[in-house]
């Protein structure tokens, strides 16, 4: 139990300057705002800027400013020379870090700690690794030996969710442009912040006008997006709900696309597991960012001879965690990113309660103000509830036995979707055992929520198709395909 008080130890807000309003940011400058929706800070609800609302003759004009700097600049560029914007991005993005985790805090709700810790800092992290392939796209083996070299594919959409704005923008922009592609970029009508920052760093490093374009505005805008007919591809992240609309809109056309989409990962404790480090794992898995992760480990999967142990532990754990005010450097967790999130995650944890689960949490008072849930177990969790088989995005832990490799198997994979897991235990011929079968894009051993930009990551079944990162993420970025006009040499 937590024996003694912290002080507050917030960050500071003054590091970073919020306009009132703004515009979108097409063909290298910002327009003038219209048509605005707030933004606001979900720990308080207080306005933190208005936001354009792109409508469909924005989208146009975003789209044919990254087709200009395709054919006119970027699709031209050799890859060395491409290498060095993203470089000079990487760099502006670890100077500007501050700015950048504070901004992410304000608009998101997640903890300081996590935004200066890891958001900001893989960012930074995706754009040097893919600096360093932008010019050895022709070694990189995404081609049979004889195939022409791999080229851009054009114009790319990207869509991306809230739950890690700066983060997941940079897995998007970083391989488009290091494979010579231009970009048309909209973030999450909740988190939208980060994202127009990063639009003054392109102006900071002086990427050509058009190659990156950033267009706010909710589903309406993301629809108009994906469906322009001048896009040649799309990477999608969020909802496996709104990745199905997106690949029947575009069935029957030529575009491209990646959809990395939602999950319910299975943490996998056997008897023979560090009991305290699987307990540092599974509050990592399933607290990290309130649980808003899509591969988080939403299901415990406990042997049953530990069940009880692993419970007690965990819940001494949890009472150490500090929820609150997300600018304050000891919080552990933060608010909720949305009202609609917060009921979301409201709603699916009375369902498990109704269906005999036993609901658990630890004593914490949440500020009156914003959106906030406290860290939550549930046990007697059996396979049929919608907790266990709805993903719930939020800090909610539903706790499940069993007692052979082949029942953690079975159970793991009961589930549409197939994006992580997690399996804990001494052994390494298990190890290697279980990630044979389970049906998951990544599989964490003795370990939960790492990343790196060296590593692919992408899902099964309903959590999507294609893979970002590493190696494996540039194939999305590239055509063997015969060139057409421009730019024999786009990707090399
Ligand atoms: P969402 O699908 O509602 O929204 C995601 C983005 O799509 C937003 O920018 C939104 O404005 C836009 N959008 C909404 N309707 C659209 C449409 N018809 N056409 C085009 N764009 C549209 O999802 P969300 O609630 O913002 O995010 C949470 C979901 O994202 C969770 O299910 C989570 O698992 C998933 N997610 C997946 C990953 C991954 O890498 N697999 C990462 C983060 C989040």
């Amino acid at each position: 139990m937590p024996t003694f008080e912290y002080a507050p130890a917030p960050e500071s807000r003054a590091v970073v300057t919020i306009e009132k309003s703004y515009g979108l940011f097409v063909d290298g400058a910002f327009t003038r705002p219209k048509a605005t929706f707030p933004t606001i800070n979900p720990a308080d609800e207080s306005v933190l800027a208005e936001v354009s609302q792109a409508g469909p003759k924005d989208v146009d004009k975003a789209v044919a400013a990254a087709r200009r700097a395709y054919e006119g600049v970027w699709g031209r560029l050799s890859g060395a020379e491409r290498g060095k914007y993203l470089f000079r991005i990487a760099r502006i993005l670890q100077e500007r870090a501050r700015e950048f985790a504070v901004l992410e805090t304000l608009d998101n709700g997640k903890p300081i700690k996590e935004t200066r810790d890891v958001d900001v800092p893989t960012a930074a992290a995706h754009f040097f690794y893919h600096a360093g392939w932008a010019d050895k796209l022709e070694y990189a083996g995404l081609t049979p030996s004889g195939a022409p070299v791999p080229r851009a594919h054009g114009v790319v959409a990207q869509v991306i969710p809230w739950n890690f704005p700066l983060l997941m923008l940079a897995w998007k922009v970083a391989p488009a442009l290091a494979t010579g592609n231009t970009v048309v970029l909209k973030p999450a009508e909740t988190t939208p912040l980060t994202a127009l920052l990063f639009a003054e760093v392109c102006q900071q490093a002086d990427l050509p006008a058009g190659v990156v374009n950033i267009i706010t505005g909710d589903g309406r805008t993301g629809q108009a997006l994906v469906e322009h007919p001048d896009v040649d591809k799309i990477a999608f992240t969020g909802s496996t709900e709104v990745g199905k609309l997106i690949a029947r809109s575009i069935a029957g056309t030529a575009k491209k696309a990646t959809l990395e989409l939602g999950g319910k990962a299975a943490n996998i404790v056997f008897d023979d597991a560090p009991v305290d480090q699987a307990v540092e794992g599974i509050v990592n898995g399933i607290f990290f960012n309130q649980g808003q992760v899509c591969c988080a480990g939403s299901r415990l999967l406990v042997q049953e001879s530990i069940h009880d142990e692993v419970v007690k532990r965990l819940k001494r754990r949890l009472g150490t965690l500090r929820v609150g005010d997300p600018m304050d450097k000891n919080s552990d967790l933060g608010a909720i990113n949305s009202k609609a999130q917060l009921e979301r995650i409201t709603s699916l944890v009375e369902a498990g309660v109704a269906e005999g689960a036993e609901r658990w949490s630890p004593e914490c008072t949440l500020p009156g103000k914003g959106f906030w849930f406290p860290p939550t177990v549930l046990t007697g969790v059996s396979q049929t509830h919608r907790v266990a088989t709805e993903e719930i995005f939020g800090p909610v832990l539903s706790v499940l036995t069993f007692r052979t490799p082949q029942e953690a198997v079975a159970k793991a994979n009961n589930t549409a979707y197939g994006l992580s897991a997690g399996v804990w235990t001494e052994k390494g011929s298990r190890i290697l055992w279980m990630a044979d079968q389970l049906r998951a894009g990544v599989v964490w051993a003795n370990t939960f929520n790492r990343f790196d930009p060296t590593s692919p990551f992408g899902g099964y079944k309903e959590s999507g198709y294609g893979r970002e990162g590493g190696r494996h993420g540039l194939d999305a970025y590239v055509t063997t395909a015969t060139a057409p006009s421009i730019a024999s040499g786009a990707a090399r």
